[in-house]
């Protein structure tokens, strides 16, 4: 078995968690981001969907620029582009939180020498709020949809971050919530972990003899 080198993470729902999962203890409902979003602009859902429509999957994966993304939506909206990064990053920051557990336990692992990377599909407006500079800097990978033009599950953007980090398939274990990301990953011959929660993540890791 070929030792692990590199562990690499997806972002929401393993490095950023979903607030909604234990809201009893933030005492209020915790919108969505989209639920959010409409709400502060006084808008249905549906319009707010028709409003970002083709940009939002565009963005995600890194067809259109950041510019033209905020200045289309901001103009659907009625709002100044300011006021549009403003507002998701409110709804992002009001809806997931970082792992901290696991941010802690990164370190540990940085000490014995394991690579850490990030592999994430996000669009322009969800980037900064969910992955601030300061947090992120630590990764010696970072490989995010709207800035590489692909996303998961093309296996091409698995194949890009091993080639960032320079290593085989079977040296990197791939940490990911949805099953369907972790496919392409298993297919290439990387390791793959579906994160539950932190407990199961640190067991199967040690499955894997990191620890
Ligand atoms: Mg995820």
């Amino acid at each position: 078995m070929a030792k692990i080198k590199a562990i690499i993470f997806d972002v929401c729902g393993v490095l950023a968690l979903d607030k909604r999962k234990d809201a009893a203890k933030y005492n209020r409902r915790v919108l969505g981001v989209h639920e959010y979003v409409a709400k502060k602009l006084k808008i249905s859902l549906d319009q707010y969907f028709d409003s970002i429509d083709t940009d939002y999957t565009k963005s995600m994966a890194g067809e259109i620029s950041e510019e033209k993304v905020v200045k289309e939506i901001a103009a659907n909206f009625k709002i100044t582009p300011k006021k549009l990064k403003k507002l998701y990053l409110g709804a992002y920051e009001s809806h997931f939180k970082q792992n901290e557990q696991l941010f802690k336990e990164l370190s540990k692992l940085e000490k014995q020498g394991y690579i850490l990377a990030v592999l994430s599909d996000q669009w322009h407006l969800s980037e900064d709020p969910l992955m601030p500079k300061k947090l992120y800097k630590r990764f010696g990978v970072l490989i995010v949809s709207c800035d590489v033009g692909l996303r998961k599950p093309d296996p091409k953007i698995y194949k890009l971050v091993l080639k960032k980090l320079k290593l085989k398939p079977s040296q990197t274990v791939f940490v990911d919530n949805q099953e369907w990301n972790l496919k392409p990953a298993r297919k290439l011959g990387m390791k793959a972990i579906q994160f539950k929660n932190n407990k199961q993540l640190f067991q199967d890791l040690k499955e894997l003899g990191i620890e």
